[in-house]
């Protein structure tokens, strides 16, 4: 991405939910663990990381589901899109790239928790992969 893709504007489904994202990611990855897979519906989940200060809402609310113990899966309530994920041990706030108004502005550039992959899914090897959380 370029400085001219900035902010980031992404919204739910139905609209009633915009964010924004003022800098650029602190990290972009693609996440295959079950939690992802169940919270979204997705086979992997590509999430992009913003320092909480550079993320904001500018329109309706994030409603937020612990799904597991201090993580904290954000979505909209009306139309139930999965936007962000925060919790104890991130500094970051995770965002959906699937979420942003344009996702091909990103590129992830590793997988993580590929133990939990599933067994049809083909990984570009060219990327940074990872078993589990990069270490
Ligand atoms: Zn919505
Ligand atoms: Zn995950």
């Amino acid at each position: 991405m370029t400085g001219k893709d900035l902010p980031l504007e992404g919204r739910c489904k139905c609209g009633a939910v915009h964010y924004r994202v003022l800098a650029a990611p602190t990290y972009v990855g693609n996440c295959h663990c079950d939690d992802c897979r169940r919270a979204t519906g997705g086979a992997s989940v590509p999430w992009i990381g913003a320092r909480p200060e550079d993320f904001e809402v500018v329109r309706g609310d994030i409603r937020e589901f612990e799904s597991s113990p201090g993580i904290l899966r954000g979505f909209c309530g009306t139309c139930g899109s999965s936007l962000t994920f925060r919790g104890e041990g991130w500094d970051e706030v995770g965002i959906t790239i699937a979420s942003l108004d344009n996702p091909n502005a990103i590129t992830p550039q590793s997988n993580v928790f590929l133990k939990e992959k599933l067994h049809w899914l083909l990984i570009n090897e060219d990327m940074r992969n990872y078993d589990g959380f990069p270490s």
